[in-house]
This record gives C-alpha cells, structure tokens and sequence, in this order.
C-alpha cells in the first residue's frame, strides 16, 4: 500500500478519501531534520506539505523514492519544485481552494477598517464602561461601502474572487493586471440565477488614482514593493489599502508614513515583512486592521485542500 506523510496535517475529508482509496495517511508531525530519515525509513512515496515543512534540494537528494510533493495551499515558496520535477517527482497544490476564504478575508478588514471596528475592539474593553460617549463620538465617522470604488490589483484568481463580493456589494471594480485585458466575472446566487460581468483591466496608474479602496492580489514581487511612496502619492486622499497577498508587496514605512500623514485612512494586512517576526511599528499602530496570515485558514478551504490533494493523488496512481 501506498503510504503518504502529511507533514503538515491535511483535512480529515482528505484522509478518509486517500483511505477509501487505498493509500495509508500518516499526519504525524516529523521535525525538519528528521524528515529524509523517516521518508526512507517508512517508505513514504508522497509527502504533503503547506507553508511550514521545507522541502528543499537535500531532502530531494536524500529521498529517491519520493514519488510526489504535495502542497496545500498555493504559495511552493518552501519548495525547490524545478528541482524536483528535474529528478521526476511530481509536484502538485490547490491553487484555486482558498480564493473565496482570501477573498471574505479582505472584505473582513473592508468593513472593520470604514467602522474602526479593529480599532473599537480593542479600546471597548478598557474603556467600554468609563467613557462610552467618548468612543461612540470617535467612531462615529464610518464609511459605507456600498457605492465606492474598489482597486484591485492583480487580477487572477483571488482578484477574481474579490471582483464577485465587491460587485455584489454594489462596488464599482477597477482591476488592473500584468497580464489579462479583460474578464468574464459570474455571479452566481442562491436561487440558481446567475449573472455575468465583463471587468476591462485599467492601467496600475489609473486604478491607483480613482479607487477608494485598493487591494493587492499579486504574487511577490521580488526586488522592488509594488506599492511604496510613488503609488501611494498617486491615490486618493483618505483611501484604503489592504494586502492579503504577500509581505513586501506595499512598502510598510510608506504605509505608516501615509497614515500618520492622513493621506490614507485605512490599511488591512494579513501578510507582513520578516513574517512571523513583523515590526513592532507596525503591529503598534493604531489605524491598522491585522490579522496573523490567515487568508486560506477556514475550515470549508482546508477540506477543498484536503479533497483536492487526495484527487491529484489518486488520478497521478491511476496513470
Ligand atoms: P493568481 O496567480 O491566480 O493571480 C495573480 C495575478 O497577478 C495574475 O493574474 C498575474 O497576471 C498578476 N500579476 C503578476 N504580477 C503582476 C504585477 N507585477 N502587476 C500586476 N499584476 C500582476 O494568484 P492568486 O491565487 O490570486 O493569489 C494572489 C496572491 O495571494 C499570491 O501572492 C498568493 O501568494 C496570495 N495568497 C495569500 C493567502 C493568504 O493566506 N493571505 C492565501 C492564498 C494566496
């Protein structure tokens, strides 16, 4: 029988796939240096990973019998994947399951951000009681998204995602895309009905200047952020930026300059520089929704992974 480490842990809707299939999932978590040994000593011939495991050109070399590389998730950052394919291991990921989970994400900081609900969670419980007045005058300047302009840049899957939600919430979708022109964005309802959106992309310059909200849907950029003090000087006064996508995409120093100034009102971010170490500056700072690099983490994501892995894998044995 064929025997599979997910290193990382993978949904029980994907193991009981795999099992139903024949193949043995073990989800015991091996430590780095430990990993090639257990691989060898175990005989596994797949191994699943999502951003922890690191499997990189030693643990290639040392592992011949590995037959495939399986990542959770999108981003194969942890992967040497040309490597691999070069000593014919076949690398795989779920790269669309999380899109829609990403997507909500961004509109959780959305609507937070025009409430300063991140920022009204956090003073409510110590002042909640004493100055209550106060609070509700300092919140009371809220936003509504409805009717506003939303920037999104890069136009792939999650930005796609996005493009739904925001149409649905009555938004006006700019998009702007390295490389498609144009997109066909179906709606599709409760009832059945659906309906069909064509989104031209606009060029970088363009969306960043007639936005209110901006939000990055790009890989990462390696050498330069996308958005540093040039592209936040081109957007409106008082618009949003929100960064789902990778750390060192927008330029943080530029961002907190910007906010300090009041050029922007709002920023959401889920990814950060030096993750999981991010700035203290900026985990300080009072006009910034976080969360911890959480945009595929939901529990309907980890099953799509889950149940996607084990497809692949069953299809690839089938061959
Ligand atoms: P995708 O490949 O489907 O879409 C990315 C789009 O960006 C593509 O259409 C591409 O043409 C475009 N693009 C590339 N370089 C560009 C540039 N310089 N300027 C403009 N457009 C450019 O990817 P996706 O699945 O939509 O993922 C988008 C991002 O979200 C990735 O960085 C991914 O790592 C990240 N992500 C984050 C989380 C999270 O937990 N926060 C989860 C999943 C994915």
């Amino acid at each position: 029988m064929i025997k599979i480490l997910a290193n990382d842990g993978i949904s029980n809707s994907g193991i009981e796939k795999l099992e139903k299939n024949g193949f043995i999932v073990n989800t015991n978590k091996i430590s780095q240096e430990n990993l090639a040994e257990e691989i060898n000593s175990e005989n596994y011939e797949v191994i699943l990973v999502r951003s922890a495991t690191q499997i990189r050109k030693d643990i290639i070399d040392k592992c011949p019998n590995l037959k495939i590389i399986g990542r959770g998730g999108v981003g194969m950052d942890n992967i040497d994947v040309k490597y691999a394919q070069e000593n014919n291991i076949h690398v795989i990921n779920t790269p669309a399951a999380s899109s829609s989970s990403v997507a909500e994400l961004v509109f959780a900081h959305l609507f937070g951000m025009v409430r300063y609900l991140y920022e009204s969670n956090r003073q409510m419980p110590m002042e909640g009681d004493t100055s209550f007045k106060k609070l509700k005058k300092s919140y009371s300047g809220g936003r509504e998204l409805n009717g506003k302009s939303l920037g999104i840049i890069g136009f792939g899957r999650i930005g796609q995602e996005v493009a739904k939600i925001g149409i649905g919430l009555g938004m006006k979708i700019l998009a702007h895309d390295k490389f498609i022109k144009e997109e066909n964005i179906t709606l599709r309802f409760f009832n059945g009905e659906k309906k069909t959106f064509t989104i031209e992309t606009s060029k970088l310059n363009y969306v960043l200047k007639n936005s209110d909200f901006i939000t990055l849907h790009i890989p990462k950029i390696d050498n330069k952020a996308l958005i540093g003090a040039e592209e936040i000087g081109l957007m409106k006064t008082g618009a949003g930026v929100i960064n789902t996508s990778r750390g060192g995409n927008i330029d943080e120093t530029a961002l907190m300059f910007a906010l300090d100034k009041k050029k922007l009102a709002y920023a959401g971010l889920d990814v950060f520089d030096n993750e999981p170490t991010p700035s203290i500056h900026l985990l300080m700072h009072n006009a910034i929704s976080m969360t911890p690099h959480i945009g595929a983490a939901t529990l309907e994501a980890q099953d799509r992974i889950g149940i996607e892995l084990a497809d692949q894998i069953i299809l690839f044995y089938k061959k």
